[in-house]
């Protein structure tokens, strides 16, 4: 090569060069497509991890190893779950607290608001690097999506569960409490949210459903998609847009109690008694789980405009497990509000929590849009 050029083409590659690092997705800077999960050499090196129990099917036991559906949940303690995984211990340093032990149709507001102040009082010390929280699987979803909105702290918070007791063939309790754990102790699991981690699987609170009785693949993110997969090691592929834990609006520390919100299904020939129900018993607001894109019959939407008049919020979500529920001037009108992408039980959450802040349906519309 002719000398002169020489210059020339140091130029050129330096330009390509620069041009690569620009050409990168902000999110593949932010997430590296392939992340190894904490295996560090150093045994001292190790994150601290408290796992809270609270019972469930992972903590059920059955008289029989073939009976995966006749059992007791929440019959094994924190330290039995702990030490049916000795291979935990060599990616987390682990400590184990019984927040209560209950199947998880029993979780209730008093019960919720005491898991996340215990995971916000723990997260502010140095000795925790991350949480697992144990649960049932029946209304995992409504509880991880709770600690999405009022967690205080990036650390990483991820809850799991196993939809077969810890006495069956093939239970899933064990590598779920072990992938969680593994999540928990992540560096990159930072920042993400609340994260639910089943069935090898890391899924944001935000999105993830129930969508099954009683098959182990039960948990999905149709539509939005996972965060991440466990493979041997963590990978993080997507990365959250939906506001989270220190961005939200809501501080649960000095709460005792939550709003009543209620949820009232959508169907042919339904009325407009369930809304003079939810009125009269204390309700401050309603979701109506509505058919299609939250449509309401003219019944219902008698019931839901005389309960906006009483004071109360109404919001429309929909009973199709997918999609967004839009604005429509039509409800606009009355002052009921969209759901966005919310199902009926985290849109109750989330009004629960919007009812501590405002009762203006404006600034919760922008809640159910940001959150
Ligand atoms: N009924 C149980 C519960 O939610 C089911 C489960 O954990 O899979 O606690």
């Amino acid at each position: 090569m002719k000398k002169q050029f020489m210059p020339f083409i140091t130029f050129i590659t330096a330009l390509l060069f620069i041009a690569a690092g620009c050409s990168q997705s902000p999110q593949a800077k932010e997430t590296p497509p392939r992340m190894a999960a904490a295996a560090p050499a150093k045994k001292d090196g190790l994150p601290n991890v408290k796992i809270l129990a609270t019972g469930g099917t992972i903590a059920g036991a059955a008289p029989s190893k073939t009976s995966a559906t006749e059992y007791t949940a929440g019959a094994i303690g924190v330290d039995a779950l702990i030490q049916a995984v000795p291979e935990i211990k060599e990616v987390a340093h682990v400590s184990g607290e019984q927040v209560v032990n209950i199947g998880s149709q029993n979780m209730n507001n008093e019960t919720l608001l005491k898991l996340a102040k215990r995971v916000n009082k723990l997260l502010k010390s140095d000795d925790t690097d991350g949480i697992v929280i144990t649960h049932g699987t029946d209304t995992l979803e409504e509880t991880a999506y709770f600690l999405n909105l009022t967690v205080k702290s990036d650390k990483p918070v991820v809850v799991a569960g196993s939809m077969r007791p810890s006495t069956a063939i093939g239970a899933d309790g064990p590598s779920n409490l072990y992938n969680a754990v593994k999540t928990a102790a992540a560096p990159d699991a930072k920042g993400k949210g609340t994260l639910v981690v089943l069935n090898d699987r890391i899924a944001s609170a935000r999105y993830v459903t129930k969508t099954n009785t009683t098959a182990a693949d039960t948990f999905k993110s149709e539509e939005m998609g996972y965060i991440g997969t466990i493979a041997d090691d963590i990978y993080f592929n997507n990365i959250m847009t939906r506001k989270h834990t220190k961005d939200t609006d809501f501080k649960i520390d000095k709460l005792d109690k939550l709003p009543q919100v209620d949820i009232i299904y959508g169907y042919q020939n339904d009325g407009s008694y369930l809304f003079e129900a939810a009125v009269k018993s204390g309700a401050q607001g309603i979701i109506f789980a509505g058919p299609g894109n939250g449509s309401m019959s003219d019944a219902a939407q008698k019931g839901a405009v005389k309960s906006v008049k009483s004071g109360l919020a109404v919001v429309r979500s929909t009973r199709t497990g997918n999609g967004t529920v839009t604005p429509n001037r039509e409800y606009e009108k009355d002052h009921l509000t969209a759901s966005n992408s919310l199902n009926p039980q985290k849109a109750r959450i989330l009004l629960m929590l919007a009812l501590t802040k405002t009762h203006d349906p404006k600034r919760i519309q922008t809640y159910f849009n940001e959150y």
